[in-house]
């Protein structure tokens, strides 16, 4: 799908009120810089970021509408109005009547998680994003992946490698004694499987399944707009449905859910945990005093509570939305032109470099994946991560872990409302400089392991030589 030539750039359904600048280091200052960082981009300063493609969690730009709401911030402890107009602004869109605010997604995870899990326990998911396997195995529970046999398979056209394996889930739930499934998860879209999106059919037969095993599917709904957008254009029959329809049936399917405002709330720190179980919501409710504050409020500034509720309902536009998956759409056609390779079809927040395909010299245990991030920096200043081995290799307990290797791949996480299509097309410029001359690059190896979530502080060398 080569970019056409004279075709036009995705053009922004918005313009440009207030202008950041964005640093432009020197090829010796991003060296120095790598060294200092130990080659972990986590690492680096944002001024010596040239183009920030490391995550689009809680990098959007806000807009007027949501910087005027901040305005009627009203900082009371208890009873504030912001926390009641993004209550009803969360109810409106997901119908789920308990709802506790979170400071981001995690803290929602930690709520649901040490609610429900326990030591022996098992937790399916299509795939778990870092954060999500790491409060499931915080919580003594292990974490499975069963999404669909396609979703490992990089170059497979799929339109809904999001899908969960139904027959697996069925299998694993009739396999596991009564008890030690506290929940099925399904996280829309599926971030470590490159954004990819999840069928509505899908999310039926899931959630008849697990109903049928009496055990609560829960939503991981970080992206859950973008995943209805992907619904409406490519399922049959839903091209009339608005996105927010498509969400209602959605969210009919669940018992709850727990967001990341920081994605399709389109703020720069929020959260929340939603569910339709009165006990477990008192349950959660009291962890949430001990460790995120008092439930109108839950670890935010009650403005960043209007924010939300703001920013929840632009995400839902689908001019906003038809830019964002067209922005990643552009950078693919690019990228293609060039023969780069990537995860196919394109995801809704980033487009995914197939690392063992732009490096076929580079073994697994020479971590390329980190390898290429590096060179992505060394050449342009852009700052991509690493999922894969890295982020999901096994941690200090195996048997608690999945049970699938990760996939090996690079992240182009495209932050919301930011970059222009000229920024984009750098991007596509300096990842295609260093695609030709890949056969050059080298390997590293990690010389610091953290136990947890290794790939936030870990730190690297170089290998010398090739391998
Ligand atoms: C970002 C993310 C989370 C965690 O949210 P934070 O706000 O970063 O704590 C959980 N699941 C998925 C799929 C995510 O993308």
């Amino acid at each position: 799908m080569p970019h056409t030539p004279g075709a036009m750039p995705p053009i922004e359904p918005y313009r440009v009120k207030v202008v950041e600048s964005i640093p432009d280091p020197t090829p010796e200052e991003r060296e120095a810089a790598l060294v200092r960082a130990g080659y972990n981009l986590f690492n680096l300063r944002s001024g010596e970021v040239r183009i920030d493609l490391l995550t689009d969690s809680g990098t959007g730009a806000m807009s007027d509408r949501q910087w005027a709401a901040l305005m009627v911030g009203d900082e009371s402890y208890a009873g504030s109005r912001n926390f009641f107009a993004f209550e009803e602004t969360v109810r409106e869109i997901t119908g789920f009547p308990h709802i506790l605010p979170t400071h981001q997604g995690r803290a929602a995870e930690n709520l649901l998680f040490s609610a429900l899990c326990r030591p022996g326990t098992v937790v399916p998911n299509n795939m778990h994003f870092d954060t999500t396997r790491a409060h499931v195995m915080h919580n003594g529970s292990r974490a499975v992946n069963l999404a669909i046999p396609e979703a490992y398979r990089t170059q497979d056209p799929h339109p809904f490698k999001g899908n969960m394996d139904v027959a697996a889930l069925e299998e694993l739930l009739a396999r596991e004694p009564s008890g030690t499934v506290p929940l099925v998860l399904m996280t829309i879209t599926n971030n470590t499987g490159g954004g990819q999106p999840v069928s509505l059919a899908n999310l039926r037969e899931v959630s008849g399944v697990a109903r049928r095993h009496s055990v609560p599917l829960y939503l991981d709904m970080c992206r859950w707009a973008e995943n209805a957008f992907f619904i409406r254009e490519r399922e049959p029959g839903m091209s009339g449905r608005s996105v927010a329809e498509i969400g209602r049936e959605i969210f009919s399917l669940a018992e709850g859910a727990t967001m990341s405002a920081k994605k399709d709330g389109l703020v720069n720190i929020g959260g929340f945990v939603a569910t339709r179980n009165p006990e477990l919501f008192d349950r959660m409710r009291e962890t949430l005093i001990l460790f995120e504050g008092f439930p109108t409020y839950g670890g935010l500034a009650r403005r960043d509570l209007e924010a939300v509720a703001v920013g929840l309902r632009e995400a839902m536009d689908l001019s906003y939305l038809q830019h964002r998956v067209g922005q990643v759409r552009y950078l693919a056609e690019l990228l293609d032109a060039r023969g780069v390779p990537f995860l196919r079809p394109p995801g809704g927040h980033g487009l995914y470099l197939d690392v063992h395909r732009f490096l076929p010299h580079l073994p697994a245990e020479s971590l390329p994946g980190q390898a290429l991030v590096v060179e992505l920096y060394r050449e342009g200043a852009v700052r991509t991560v690493e999922i894969g081995s890295i982020m999901f290799g096994d941690g200090p307990d195996p048997a608690t872990s999945s049970d699938r290797p990760p996939l090996e791949l690079v992240r182009l996480a495209i932050p919301r409302r930011v970059y222009s299509s000229s920024q984009l097309a750098y991007v596509a410029e300096v990842v295609s400089r260093v695609f030709e001359r890949r056969g050059q690059i080298r390997g590293f190896r990690m010389v610091h392991r953290p136990e947890r979530l290794p790939h936030f502080t870990a730190r690297f060398a170089p290998i010398d030589g090739f391998g």
